[in-house]
């Protein structure tokens, strides 16, 4: 059963400690927009870098792009988004609302009580009709069909079209995979669950060029890599699944898809696709830009058209994931009094959490801000740190624990005695006392270089 609470409560973090904004919010808002706060940028830059340093600078066979978001419209035509990027619309003409025709089952009708759109008796809806999800804008002064562009719905179409430069230009031989991250659009008809469905949202794609004779294998192992990822930055076995599509659910070019996919509060949802997308989309863009996108192997002497693996992940939907599966309510014993009480953590993976670390006087006096001041700017030139001397320790650690930041340091009385700090863990909540001098070495270690 959908757990709604669960995302009230995530929802309202996410606003109150400065993750996620709604768009435009002091002018009644701008639906499926979201604004990115200052703990919401570091964590969404934090995914970002994760999955760039761990596809692209980790690896020999994978190099980076950045395009242009707005390109020639021949670009959507080749691709086949111009006629096909559609959802099924349906209006409701008593109550003037849209809908997936898709999603009537889960959508809702804003007529109390609320139910399914046409379970009233007074519902009108009309036939599904073909909606295009691409923003229209013109480049120019002239708004005329001549001048018409999108704003990109992938950033999949910007790789393709430089596929050729990119050969060109780099020694890279074929296996070999080009990657972005970047902004992406959709006119969706229903911005829904959060950021999960935005109108505005960021991708971190790969297309990876390989041999049709080895592209099932790639395809194979691409799926594998793409799910350990997940794995390996905290979602765990049970909320997380590997869906292949069934043949009837494949598009016409494609010989393979698997979805990675979360369970989240409301149920299951698509993390990132992984396509074999065979050579539809130089083939395409060859027929219309008239170009040569085949590709020379010089030692065997052969000339082909490449094979594409496509791993199509979402940054901001990501990232949701990863709040989903850290958020946790918990009831402890208040470190200062004892008491019984609830605490709200994020167990974020340390490579994903926003501040790395957080240091405190226990006191502001007696030299304590000084002595955390040296230490808070030693770490600094390292990683992201915080520095905090207002108001109860217990209730500093706490603010941490919601922000997600893996450790705490606390200078106290007995650090001018002997040179000890206490170091704190966020999710064990243990302290020990470690030398002022051990401080940067051993968060590096535990860090692991995040
Ligand atoms: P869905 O079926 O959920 O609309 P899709 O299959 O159309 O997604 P793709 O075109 O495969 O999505 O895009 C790749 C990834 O981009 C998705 O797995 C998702 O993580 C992300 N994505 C797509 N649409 C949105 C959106 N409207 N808001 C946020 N992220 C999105």
């Amino acid at each position: 059963m959908a757990d709604t609470t669960v995302m009230e409560k995530l929802v309202s973090l996410c606003k109150r400690r400065g993750f996620i904004f709604p768009g435009s919010e002091i002018y009644g808002g701008l639906n499926g927009t979201w604004d990115y706060g200052p703990l919401g940028v570091e964590l969404l830059r934090n995914v970002k870098n994760a999955w760039w340093h761990d596809n692209v600078t980790s690896r020999e066979d994978i190099v980076g792009l950045d395009s242009a978001i707005l390109m020639q419209r021949t670009v959507w035509q080749a691709s086949g988004h111009e006629s096909n990027f559609t959802d099924p619309l349906v209006d409701c003409k008593t109550c003037k609302s849209r809908f997936r025709a898709d999603q009537i089952s889960e959508s809702q009708c804003p007529r109390k009580p609320s139910k399914h759109p046409g379970e009233f008796a007074e519902c009108q809806l009309t036939e599904a009709r073909k909606f295009n999800l691409m923003f229209k804008t013109f480049v120019g002064p002239v708004e005329e069909s001549a001048t018409q562009v999108y704003l990109r719905p992938e950033t999949a179409q910007g790789i393709f079209v430089n596929f050729k430069n990119v050969v060109d230009s780099t020694r890279i031989k074929i296996p070999f995979g080009i990657a972005q991250v970047g902004k992406s659009f959709r006119n969706e008809i229903t911005p829904k669950q959060f950021i999960f469905r935005s109108r505005e949202f960021e991708q971190m794609e790969i297309e990876f060029f390989c041999h049709p004779s080895s592209s099932a294998q790639w395809y194979q192992r691409w799926r594998d890599e793409r799910f350990k990822w997940y794995q390996d930055l905290g979602l765990k076995g049970a909320n997380l699944r590997l869906r292949e599509h069934s043949a009837d659910e494949l598009s016409h070019y494609s010989q393979g898809t698997s979805d990675v996919e979360y369970l989240f509060p409301w149920g299951w949802g698509e993390l990132e696709g992984i396509a074999h997308r065979g050579d539809y989309d130089l083939k395409q863009h060859m027929q219309f830009s008239g170009k040569d996108l085949t590709y020379f192997d010089d030692e065997k002497k052969e000339r082909y058209i490449p094979h594409v693996i496509e791993p199509s992940a979402g940054a901001t939907r990501s990232l949701l994931a990863f709040l989903c599966e850290a958020f946790a309510e918990e009831t402890i014993a208040d470190e200062e009094t004892g008491k019984q009480d609830t605490r709200t953590v994020l167990r974020l993976h340390p490579r994903l959490a926003p501040v790395k670390a957080a240091v405190f006087p226990l006191v502001k006096k007696d030299g304590m801000p000084e002595r955390a001041t040296a230490i808070y700017k030693d770490l600094q030139k390292h990683f992201a740190v915080f520095y905090d001397e207002k108001g109860a320790v217990g209730r500093r650690y706490r603010r941490q624990d919601e922000a997600g930041t893996p450790f705490c340091i606390t200078v106290d009385g007995q650090t001018a005695q002997d040179q000890t700090v206490t170091l704190r863990d966020r999710d064990s909540m243990k302290q020990e006392r470690i030398g002022v001098d051990e401080v940067k070495g051993l968060l590096l270690e535990k860090l692991g270089g995040c």
